[in-house]
């Protein structure tokens, strides 16, 4: 018997938008393939049960013949089959691919399933079916096709049950006949499939070309070829009770191809009322926030469908590295269809419940070890309470706050250890190194510094001011005033605000500059320069986005009129002593904050050489 025809009125409007997604993403018809692969030995094993075979996926790369072949002993398909399924039914799926594909969001479907088997047109110019069916009196089966569109069937000459699909592949794609390469698509896309798959290249040894791996011995590589490429019982299918940390540590190994251990992880496993399960980790994080990327594996039944896919994830979760298994997801649909699918939202915020869960669950009972996670996990963890003020509200409690002292408080401590000192505001710094000066003002009074030095603290601090349902509550960076540095004195009361302002402003020919009278109780301490918080973020923050408006900077010359210093300037006669005097005080108190450069510099080293020589003169 022999048949020809066409496979669909709709296939030749198919196969060009198929090739056209796929070109970004070629390598899919390997995983499909197999997929297919594994789809039908599952479906034998559910007919047959447990018979003792060894039912596998064979991939063969055959580069002589040009061949990539891929061939199971599952259930098989009898000559109906092949033209319900493949001549026909596939392109139901295929227009509604085309009704959701708008063309214009490129790469925009995230699954291709239901056009699993037609995509092995990109990268083939003869597809080749060859089948014998399980069910006993059922003939073999030969269908073959170049393009996907015209196809010829006749019987075939297949003896043992199941399917070899044949892919000639064409001279443009002709990568996929390297086995390494191969590999590579194998281990990225079915490293979890269900049934084991094996890899069989028979390219002479001396024709195969590897730039990383040395070839082994013959054993060696005999051996290779007997060991499955996948792990069919991927550790998120199992019950979390039934994990070792060892087990976590080394999927996340393998996952990732790091030596590196995970922090912890969060263990995802609900049946109902959706099927999710996974694995989320959380990275050691070294570099600042800025260059941080983690990834989340999307599987679908145990087959890799994507990488961080944003519509699933909540965005600030893509910090965290892991898998998530979906067998629900609708994936043939386009991005922005998911992302406003009632059902994905459902499952994202069940995965922000969960990760706030183990925080707060370690914050609760580990505490001391949540502590030495704290500067790995925070910039996560704020970015997480700033995206989302569901996240925020769950985790608020087990927000912490590094001190200069190393130590990590929780807001409601950092209150309660800095009662009358700091009332609703938290001292910060945002260098530790530069700003020493100014935090040695605080640690000295004993009131405790925050470090908020990472690109999200600035993003942070403004949410918990002001999103964050903290009443008050302000961030204070060391250097923006001084109010929490004054004591009660009368001391220098009398000094005159407006004479002092006058004597400084001239000696430093500057009209604008603010100058204040505080009683510091730092009494050695003569000048602080402070710079306006509010005003200094905003300026910090357009330059963060590349807009400097040039705003200008908000600064204060603070006096200590407890300092004898200051108060000999006040009732000394005007003249070239106190005009040196306060453009050293007023470099002395740049300087502890910031170096000074070039002209400024040298003239302050000037000055200092005349004071030195003055003193010595005197002595
Ligand atoms: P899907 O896998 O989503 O059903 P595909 O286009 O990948 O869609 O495959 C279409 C159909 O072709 C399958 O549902 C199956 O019935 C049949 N098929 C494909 N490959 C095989 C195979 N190796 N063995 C048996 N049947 C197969
Ligand atoms: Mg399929």
């Amino acid at each position: 018997m022999e048949n020809k025809g066409n496979i669909s009125i709709h296939a030749q409007n198919i196969m060009p938008v198929i090739k056209r997604w796929l070109y970004s993403d070629k390598d899919i018809f390997i995983r499909e393939m197999v997929s297919n692969g594994c789809d039908a030995i599952t479906k034998y094993k559910m007919l047959k049960g447990e018979t003792g075979e060894d039912l596998r996926v064979t991939v063969t790369v055959d580069k002589e013949a040009g061949e990539l072949r891929f061939t199971d002993n599952g259930i098989g398909m009898t000559a109906e089959e092949v033209e319900k399924y493949i001549n026909q039914v596939a392109f139901s799926s295929a227009e509604e691919f085309l009704k959701n594909y708008t063309g214009d969001d490129k790469g925009g479907i995230i699954g291709h399933f239901g056009l699993g088997f037609y995509s092995a047109f990109m990268a083939a110019d003869k597809v080749t079916i060859d089948t014998l069916s399980y069910q006993e009196g059922a003939a073999p089966v030969l269908w073959e096709s170049e393009d996907g569109m015209a196809f010829t069937m006749r019987d075939g000459g297949r003896t043992e049950r199941g399917t070899t699909i044949i892919l000639h592949i064409m001279d443009e794609e002709k990568e996929f006949l390297d086995g390494y390469r191969v590999r590579q698509v194998l281990d990225r896309y079915c490293g979890y499939m269900s049934v084991p798959i094996y890899l069989e290249d028979m390219t002479p040894d001396e024709t195969k070309k590897d730039p990383d791996e040395p070839t082994g011995t013959e054993e060696e590589e005999k051996e290779k070829a007997q060991t499955p490429i996948n792990d069919v019982h991927p550790l998120w299918l199992k019950a979390p009770k039934e994990c070792t940390e060892e087990e976590y540590k080394e999927t996340y190994h393998k996952l990732f191809h790091t030596f590196e251990d995970p922090l912890f992880w969060v263990h995802l496993n609900v049946d109902y009322p959706f099927n999710l399960k996974g694995i989320l980790y959380f990275p050691r994080i070294k570099r600042d926030f800025g260059g941080q990327e983690g990834e989340i594996k999307l599987f679908n039944r145990q087959v890799f469908v994507a990488d961080n896919i944003k519509e699933v994830i909540p965005e600030f979760l893509m910090l965290l590295k892991g898998v998530i298994d979906c067998p629900d997801l609708p994936l043939n649909v386009s991005r922005s269809f998911l992302q406003n699918d009632g059902y994905v939202k459902k499952i994202s915020a069940h995965i922000t419940k969960k990760v706030a869960d183990r925080l707060n669950g370690l914050f609760n009972t580990e505490r001391k070890q949540y502590e030495t996670y704290w500067d790995d996990i925070h910039p996560f963890v704020k970015y997480g309470c700033v995206r989302d003020s569901k996240f925020y509200d769950m985790v608020k409690g087990s927000l912490l706050f590094k001190t200069t002292a190393g130590e990590y408080l929780t807001l409601d401590e950092y209150r309660a250890r800095n009662e009358g000192k700091a009332e609703k505001k938290v001292y910060y710094t945002t260098e530790q190194n530069r700003q020493a000066a100014a935090v040695a003002l605080y640690t000295e009074k004993g009131i405790d510094v925050a470090v908020m030095d990472t690109l999200i603290d600035m993003n942070f601090m403004s949410f918990m001011e002001f999103g964050g349902g903290n009443e008050g509550l302000q961030f204070v960076r060391v250097d923006a005033d001084v109010t929490g540095l004054t004591e009660e004195s009368e001391e220098g009361k009398d000094i005159d605000q407006g004479k002092m302002e006058k004597l400084f402003r001239d000696a430093l020919g500057d009209q604008e500059l603010t100058v204040k009278i505080e009683a510091l109780s730092d009494h050695d301490l003569p000048v602080v320069l402070t710079e306006e918080e509010q005003v200094r973020r905003y300026k910090e923050m357009s330059a963060m986005y590349g807009q400097d408006f040039g705003f200008p900077s908000k600064y204060t010359l603070v006096l200590n009129r407890l300092c004898p210093t200051i108060r000999a300037l006040a009732a000394m006669e005007e003249g070239d002593m106190s005009a040196l005097l306060c453009r050293q005080l007023f470099d002395l108190a740049r300087l502890s904050s910031r170096p000074l450069e070039a002209e400024d510099l040298k003239s302050f080293i000037a000055r200092s050489n005349e004071l030195i020589a003055k003193l010595a003169e005197k002595a």
